[in-house]
């Protein structure tokens, strides 16, 4: 089979996956290039590098053209050697307007997914996103502005090093579990970056959309938590 092929095959599948998850969002080759996922351990790696420099950069980036429709960029929040690191897929509304990740809708009811795990958004965790910056109506990220902002993610996770990483949808999944698989697939087990444990689970915003999925996410929590007390 060619890698064209494969490609379109996967494509069909992940899109088909989120179709059924909570409906259509775009047309849009959606796909994350192997490429683009963060392959090469302690890249950038730099004994002066800060999560505040990291901040300063993404907020001055003009990497990718969603430099041109965003208010704010958001580069993620929260503090170095959490129990756990968030990694969701990029802004929506509200965090366009305050620059904070995870403050929308989705956001408080993540906020009830860390308070189920006994988790406190400021004391336990660093919640970040795959792209720092809102693509226009909430579309799903084009594989070149993963990879224009993949940089910022490898040094943010060389500096934070997490306890665990929980990847929130499909397109955080992909790239931090190196695959192309959806997130049907990549759920209810646990992967590994960098020797940190990785539980995948769905996006806020399609459990949302499909209360049907809260079952699958409250196991991949209890999942999560397990790690946290037996690791
Ligand atoms: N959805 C995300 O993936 N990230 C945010 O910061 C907000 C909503």
């Amino acid at each position: 089979m060619t890698k064209e092929l494969f490609s379109e095959i996967t494509q069909i599948i992940n899109d088909t996956e989120d179709m059924i998850n909570g409906g259509w969002r775009s047309t849009h080759p959606t796909t994350v290039i192997p490429e683009a996922a963060l392959c090469s351990p302690r890249e950038d790696a730099s004994s002066s590098d800060s999560l505040e420099k990291i901040a300063a950069e993404v907020e001055a980036c003009t990497a990718c053209g969603l430099c041109r429709s965003r208010n704010r960029a958001v580069p993620g929040a929260g503090i170095i050697n959490p129990a756990v690191m968030f990694i969701g897929e990029g802004p929506g509304g509200e965090e366009d307007k305050t620059g904070i990740p995870f403050v929308g809708r989705a956001g408080q009811y993540l906020d009830k997914w860390l308070a189920a795990i006994d988790l406190d958004r400021s004391k336990d965790c660093f919640i970040g996103n795959i792209i720092k910056c809102r693509p226009p109506g909430n579309r799903d990220p084009h594989p070149d502005e993963i990879g224009a902002c993949r940089p910022f993610l490898a040094r943010q996770l060389n500096l934070i090093k997490p306890r665990i990483i929980i990847t929130l949808g499909r397109f955080a999944s992909q790239v931090i579990c190196e695959s192309t698989d959806g997130i049907g697939r990549l759920r209810g087990r646990t992967h590994s970056f960098r020797d940190i444990p990785v539980v995948a689970t769905y996006h806020p915003s399609a459990v949302l959309r499909n209360p049907e999925l809260r079952p699958a996410v409250w196991e991949d929590l209890k999942r999560a938590k397990d790690l946290l007390d037996n690791h």
